[in-house]
Formats: structure tokens, sequence, C-alpha cells
């Protein structure tokens, strides 16, 4: 039988052998004992030499060897924090990213509290984006399309337990919606974070384990989101926003694919990082 902190030690010096998970490895090899024996992290701290069973210890020296190897370790926990609610999640979606609050931040700052406004959100993966927005806007209505039936299973789980009015299609960005009549397909908020990584892109040897078609587009990166700006008119009521999640050097170029589109108020808004990260528009006819 082995403590807490023999664990911890054990799992800590395991991690640190992977340099690029060095710094994290404290607090992944917490998180994962604390999953593990379901107890926080203050509880570790307090309890070092409290035993562990050797099914516990077995289980949680498999979850690290793991996160060593590559998973991510929302992967491992199951779930991972958005916003200010924890959504699940698992491979074959992406892990929901910090700069994408701004795109929330930026949707739910231009729907009016009181407004029932039609909101959608493309390529809804874990569903992150929309369930944030329908928390920050229960009086609007969320759509969520997602085209690969995995990623919508989890999507839809965590609707069920923390956004149930939202809608969730399935199918390729707008096309689920060409087959409704009424409003379901006029929006006044369209919403992405659609992939956006190059295929040449050196990040993407980090990335291996998250879905590449969740990661990567063609076109530099820029695909997707043409698709995206070049189909969203007709599902935009008048002065309606798009808003696009982009790579932090896409600024420019999806600034000229709305304006060629013909959206006005076209801007581009930088992230925690002061790096170029979300693109808007709207539509005015
Ligand atoms: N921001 C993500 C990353 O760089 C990419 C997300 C995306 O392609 N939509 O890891």
């Amino acid at each position: 039988m082995s403590t807490v902190s023999e664990l911890l030690s054990q799992a800590v010096a395991q991690l640190k052998q992977n340099e690029s998970q060095a710094d994290d490895a404290n607090a992944d090899a917490g998180l994962l004992l604390g999953h593990v024996l379901q107890k926080s992290s203050a509880w570790l701290m307090t309890w070092p030499t409290k035993d562990v069973s050797d099914f516990d210890a077995k289980t949680f020296l498999k979850l690290v060897s793991k996160r060593q190897s590559g998973t991510p370790l929302a992967y491992l926990l199951g779930e991972w924090g958005f916003m200010d609610f924890m959504l699940k999640v698992g491979p074959g979606v992406l892990v929901p990213r910090p700069e994408t609050e701004l795109l929330v931040e930026l949707a739910a700052d231009r729907i009016p509290q009181a407004a029932n406004w039609n909101i959608l959100d493309l390529g809804t993966g874990s569903g992150a984006i929309a369930t944030a927005l329908a928390r920050l806007r229960p009086n609007s209505q969320l759509h969520a399309v997602e085209r690969s039936q995995h990623a919508a299973d989890i999507a839809q789980s965590n609707f069920d337990s923390l956004a149930p009015s939202v809608k969730l299609h399935l199918g390729s960005w707008f096309e689920p919606l060409l087959q409704q009549d009424g409003p379901n397909n006029q929006f006044e908020i369209i919403v992405s974070n659609p992939p956006y990584i190059a295929e040449y892109e050196l990040e993407l040897e980090y990335l291996t384990e998250e879905p590449q078609e969740a990661l990567v587009a063609a076109e530099d990166g820029l695909a997707d989101i043409a698709h995206i700006v070049e189909n969203s008119r007709p599902h935009l009521k008048e002065s309606g926003w798009l808003l696009i999640e982009h790579g932090y050097g896409q600024g420019d170029a999806a600034q000229k694919l709305l304006t060629d589109a013909g959206f006005k108020d076209v801007e581009t808004v930088l992230d925690l990082n002061s790096l170029p990260r979300v693109t808007l528009g709207r539509w005015i006819a």
C-alpha cells in the first residue's frame, strides 16, 4: 500500500521526464489523484499520509502514464472548465480553450438580456459555446450544429445537464438548417470556432490526440472560415452578427473575407494574450 504523498511524488517524477509537461507535473498529478479518489486538492494536501488502496493506486498510475504519453488531461478527467461551468469532454471533441471565452463574451455583449433571439453555434464540438450562451442569455434560443455523431452525443449530454433548451442539429455547417423552414434557419447571431490550423503548422505535432477534423482546415487553415462567411448571409436576419474565432495570424484574411462578402462594421478583437482571435461583422442589407 502507498500513501497519498508517495504516489504524488512518484507521479510527479514520472511526468517531469517529459519536458513539455514538467511545469504542470504537480498540478496534473494532484488533479488525477483527486479524480481517482474523488477528493479535492485541499484534501490531498491535508492528508499526505493516508493510505491509498492498491486498486486506486494502479488506476492512478495508469492515468499518469497516459498523461505522460500525451493524452490531454481533460480527456483523463472526463471534464474541463469553461466559463463558469464544467463540461463533459473526451476523445473526439476539442478540449475547450480559454481564448474561446472571448468569442462567447463578444456574442453575449450583443444579445440584450431580455431579447428572445435565435442564435446559432456552428461546429459546436463539446457544446461549450452554445452552453455558455444559453446560460448567459436564457431568453434567447440557441441552436448548435455538429457534423460528428460522436461529438454530437457529447454535446447533447452537456446540453441535457447544463443548458437543456439548446437545440442540436446533426450535419455540416449550414446543411441541416437548409432542410427547415421558418425561424429556425435565420439568426440574429451566428458564432463559430471552426477548424483553422493549416496542415503544415508545426503546432499540430502537439495536438495529435484531439480530432484533426476539429483543428485542421485546407487553404492555409481558412477553408472552413471562408465557407461559413460565404454561406451565412441567407441565415442572418437584418443587422445580424457573424463572429468567428481564428488563428492569431488570420485576422487580416478573416477581415477580408467578411468585407468581400459585404459585411459591415468588420473588426478583429484581441484575446487575453493580445493576439488577433475573433473577427466579427454585421449583415446590413
Ligand atoms: N485554438 C486551438 C489551438 O490552437 C485551435 C482550435 C481550432 O482549430 N478551432 O489549439
